[in-house]
């Protein structure tokens, strides 16, 4: 049987390290909303080995007011200059919040998702895009239920798009619904087309890879490492820091780092242990990377 790896894409921000200088096959999802105006990716010396540049939907889902779907489409385009390995842009999509997803809200989020996916093929197609073959494009898929996320992945299909991501799940809790709402999207689309957004539980992170879904993204190991939380893989396992304020939320409490291989145990393994500082979190967020990436071979 077929091996199939799912591509783990780290959620980056600006002020998270530069995952590539560690990783030469890592994959980055890229918010135009957590870059700096003057960021693209030809400032970066070693390139992830690809990227997602999303439309920051979800950055604009709570009530902050987003700009036109043009402008974000020129950020994406802002952000890609200089690449040298293969970029796949997302339209701006309409996530629908738990909260309001009746009938109607679901319908009007999938209508504005559809119709901006349109406009996007529109500007794609208008800055020649399609010329470049380390440049692709991903729809974006919205809906709660099966007829609705089916409804939405073959209208994304008629207007020709190839790859699908589903969105809408970062602020789900429940496991069930998200895999729920997966294999409906998997059923349409196929799960070697599929990616899926903003997956922040490492059980349900498991779960997809069970299914063989093409690629998810995630903030995890960065947001782990904010809170004191270290990963170790073989078995997958997360561990508390001793005397940090938070150790009591964790069942294993880490005093002297295990022996590990990755870019930050290698140089100064106590960094991990380190609960003060940018710096020491973004040793950690490299370390976790490692061992989650580990976990998902
Ligand atoms: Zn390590």
């Amino acid at each position: 049987m077929e091996i199939i790896i799912m591509d783990f894409y780290i959620s980056w921000s600006r002020s998270d390290p530069i995952f590539s200088n560690y990783f030469v096959n890592c994959k980055v999802l890229i918010s135009p909303s957590n870059t700096l105006r003057s960021f693209n990716l030809g400032k970066w010396t070693n390139q992830p080995d690809k990227v997602i540049i999303d439309s920051s939907a979800f950055y604009y889902m709570f009530g902050r007011s987003a700009p036109p779907p043009k402008e974000i489409f020129k950020e994406q385009v802002r952000i890609i200059k200089g690449h040298k390995c293969l970029v796949t842009l997302c339209p701006f999509d309409y996530p629908i919040s738990p909260g309001s997803g009746n009938t109607l809200n679901t319908f009007s989020a999938i209508e504005k998702t559809l119709g901006n996916a349109y406009e996007f093929l529109e500007l794609y197609e208008k800055e020649e895009l399609y010329n470049n073959p380390q440049i692709d494009s991903m729809g974006v898929i919205q809906g709660t239920d099966k007829s609705s996320i089916q409804f939405c992945v073959n209208e994304l299909q008629r207007m020709g798009f190839k790859k699908f991501g589903l969105g809408s799940l970062a602020a789900l809790y429940s496991p069930e619904e998200i895999l729920r709402r997966v294999s409906f999207a998997a059923d349409v689309a196929g799960v070697d087309r599929l990616h899926v957004f903003g997956i922040s539980r490492l059980d349900v992170i498991s779960q997809l890879k069970q299914l063989n879904i093409e690629s998810i993204d995630s903030t995890r190991p960065t947001k782990a490492a904010i809170y004191n939380a270290i990963f170790y893989s073989n078995p997958f396992r997360t561990y508390g820091i001793k005397g940090s304020r938070n150790a009591d939320k964790y069942s294993r409490i880490l005093s002297i780092p295990l022996p590990c291989q990755c870019p930050t145990c290698k140089e100064n393994p106590e960094m991990l242990l380190v609960t003060e500082g940018k710096k020491a979190i973004n040793a950690r967020a490299v370390h976790n990377y490692y061992h989650l990436v580990e976990h998902l071979l």
